[in-house]
């Protein structure tokens, strides 16, 4: 979680993005729902030289070779970790935002794969270093806006807007909580009342089974076949994000019933994310607790996206003193689990956790103690009139 720099030297600007963990609001992010993640100190630091060579250069320390191309280059991606950035510099073109030559470096150390965002946190790192040295800025939902679509666009991913929005929105201390549909959204302190006495623990499973990109293609059709019905039903209905349980309920008979489960989990999940919002407000930890169990049982039982080691994580972690609740928080099918611990308790937790997963099933599972950090436009210090 630090971030040494050693194999990238001292010339080049420097600008770097966070991870985030999504506290609840499990895949309501893409049928205009709320989400209440927040950053985390993992990074990724994108490190900007001006080129002379009159190319785009992209490398990364994590991945081997790297890739350059002409300005006017307009190649497909590759399908490679450099989609993600050459994705993000396609955009900014797109906008008609003059990026002059560059030599551009990844360091991170965001766990890959794992929930955490790694993918957002590339995007969102390479926007801000591409805008710094095009001299330009943009909007805080501009800019996650844009990096979502280098990454549905270039890389032919179909994710939501949390995670750019939080990873370039996020302000240190506080959770964020965004209604998707309009990208409004409320800072909620992490240290009100008896919740300042706890800590955020993210216990990475490392298990990430191989259906869970079929799976979420399968599970966003489901969840638009039964937001069609509903609308249909209910006029005023826009998406799954306004639609209630009673009208949902109302549609039932209707809609294929693996459907049906799919969509109450996300119509139950927004009502879930607001109750989380006041448990926040109202400093209550207990009350956080038990909605994210909640949330936890509605994404493994109706969503149908959890899997034995993350359940067993869940379930292990809710016994153990100090507790107040944890979740599988990310796309599903593996990653990681998200704990509300009492502060006093969490090297108990942590060790007692990681004990009886290691003696379950032999694995090492990485826990990480986490505060809420800067996104990366708190972190940019670019002047207002730079703006355009
Ligand atoms: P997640 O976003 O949950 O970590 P994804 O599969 O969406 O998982 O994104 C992971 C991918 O993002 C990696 O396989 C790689 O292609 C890219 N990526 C993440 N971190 C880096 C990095 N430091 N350098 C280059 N590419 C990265
Ligand atoms: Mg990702």
């Amino acid at each position: 979680m630090a971030e040494p720099n050693s194999t990238i030297d001292e010339t080049g600007t420097k600008l770097s993005a966070p991870g985030r963990v999504n506290l609840i609001g499990e895949h309501t992010d893409y049928t205009g729902g709320l989400v209440l993640p927040m950053a985390i100190p993992f990074s990724t630091v994108a490190t900007v030289r001006a080129a002379s060579d009159g190319r785009y250069t992209f490398s990364s320390t994590s991945f081997p070779g790297e890739r350059s191309m002409k300005p006017d280059d307009q190649s497909e991606s590759v399908g490679d970790w450099s989609d993600y950035p050459v994705g993000v510099l396609r955009e900014l073109q797109k906008r008609d935002i003059e990026v002059p030559p560059f030599s551009l470096s990844l360091w991170g150390d965001v766990p890959l794969g794992s929930g955490l965002s790694s993918s957002a946190s590339v995007e969102v790192a390479t926007a801000v270093a591409l805008l710094n040295h095009a001299g330009a800025t943009l909007s805080g939902a501009e800019l996650a806006l844009l990096c979502q679509r280098a990454e549905n666009l270039y890389v032919h991913s179909p994710c939501g807007i949390m995670d750019q929005f939080v990873i370039a929105n996020a302000t240190a201390g506080h959770a964020l909580l965004l209604n998707t549909r309009d990208l409004s959204y409320e800072l909620l302190p992490m240290n009100r009342g008896a919740l300042a006495q706890t800590r955020v623990v993210i216990v990475n499973s490392e298990v990430k089974h191989s259906v869970a990109s079929g799976e979420y293609g399968v599970r966003r059709r489901e969840l638009e076949e039964g937001q069609a019905i509903v609308r249909a039903r209910f006029p005023q209905v826009k998406d799954l994000g306004d639609t209630t349980p009673e009208q949902l309920e109302a549609c039932r008979a209707e809609i294929d019933p693996v459907a049906f489960m799919r969509c109450r989990h996300v119509v139950t999940e927004n009502v879930r994310v607001r109750e989380a919002g006041r448990a926040m407000i109202a400093g209550d930890p207990d009350a956080l607790g038990r909605v994210m169990l909640a949330a936890h049982a509605s994404y493994r039982d109706d969503f149908g996206a959890s899997v034995e080691e993350v359940d067993f994580l869940v379930d292990t972690a809710v016994h153990l003193p100090g507790c107040h609740g944890g979740r599988l928080t990310g796309g599903g099918f593996g990653g990681c689990t998200v704990n509300l611990v009492e502060a006093h308790l969490v090297e108990t937790f942590t060790q007692a956790l990681h004990e009886a997963y290691q003696k379950r099933f032999g694995i090492d599972a990485a826990i990480y103690v986490c505060e809420a950090v800067d996104g990366a436009l708190a972190r940019w210090d670019h002047t207002p009139e730079e703006k355009r």
